[in-house]
């Protein structure tokens, strides 16, 4: 595990080496009195960074929060591993996650679907959280941790249970996929973090909300922090519409699937120079599909 400083009391947990996967989770620590975590990862990351921390000089018995952007399994997936080996830490959950962590069930399942069957192979399983270990925010809600104040915003269009965290004291925002996710080929041109049940004007209304905070630093859940990120987050309003207004002519003229990936990559080449269309957005143009599909 590798322990950088990013921000005044901000590090990156980065795991990446070792998990193997090709987006990669990066947890943030956010020290002090109190320390917090944000994105635990998968149960696989998860497990890795708590074995690890004991080497690195960092106490996980002293965190007092856990805070996963959302309960997908390569984001919260191991919180409820962590919240066992960690009895007094709470887990900071949107109501709509809280529910589904208490019972995975529905989140096994769903995970089954885009990771497949063997989905525990890659990122480990995904264990209950007790509700005795649960924050369940509300919309604006300040935590106080370790001498900073970290507001809670809901922003959902990646998903339901989604939010973000700014934190006062480095301004900086903790997007989760709230703002994009950022392809190594193409660092500049962030796309659209899409995957079923996806909602296009949720996802605006998400990035305008963060927009407004004019954040100094940008804390990325797969490829780190990015600083004045002001033109990053126009560049994510900008391609997640403009690949909404694609999608949405070709739903209605009956293109199909393999017909759309070909005007996204169109799109994306004319926009970035020559940038190729990453294979991870093949889930997010059925996301969009569907979208379109049920609206
Ligand atoms: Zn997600």
């Amino acid at each position: 595990m590798k322990v950088t400083e990013v921000a005044e009391n901000t590090c990156i947990l980065d795991c990446s080496e070792d998990v193997g996967f090709s987006l990669s989770e990066v947890a943030y620590l956010l020290t002090g009195d109190s320390p917090v975590l944000i994105e635990p990862g998968s149960t696989t990351t998860a497990s890795r960074l708590l074995a690890a921390s004991k080497d690195a000089g960092i106490d996980f018995n002293r965190l007092s929060y856990i805070i996963p952007t959302h309960i997908h399994v390569d984001h919260g997936g191991g919180a409820g591993y962590l919240a066992r080996h960690l009895p007094h830490v709470k887990v900071v959950l949107h109501p709509r996650g809280a529910k589904n962590m208490a019972d995975p069930a529905r989140l096994v399942a769903a995970t089954k679907l885009v990771f497949g069957d063997d989905f525990e192979q890659r990122f480990g399983p995904i264990m209950p959280i007790p509700e005795r270990q649960m924050h369940v925010v509300q919309d604006n809600e300040v935590l106080r941790a370790g001498g900073r104040d970290l507001t809670v915003l809901f922003t959902p269009g990646h998903a339901s249970h989604h939010i973000s965290v700014y934190d006062r004291l480095t301004q900086g925002v903790f997007p989760g996929e709230a703002l994009g996710f950022i392809a190594t080929s193409m660092p500049d041109f962030p796309l659209p973090a899409a995957v079923p049940p996806f909602d296009l004007p949720l996802y605006i209304q998400s990035i305008d909300r963060l927009a407004d905070l004019a954040p100094g630093v940008a804390f990325y859940s797969h490829c780190g922090p990015r600083s004045d990120p002001k033109h990053l987050i126009r560049a994510i309003r900008r391609t997640s519409i403009e690949i909404g207004r694609i999608v949405e002519m070709a739903v209605r003229e009956g293109k199909k699937e393999e017909q759309i990936w070909t005007l996204i990559s169109d799109y994306v080449r004319m926009s970035t120079n020559g940038g190729e269309l990453p294979p991870e957005f093949l889930l997010g143009l059925s996301a969009y599909v569907s979208y379109f599909r049920r609206t």
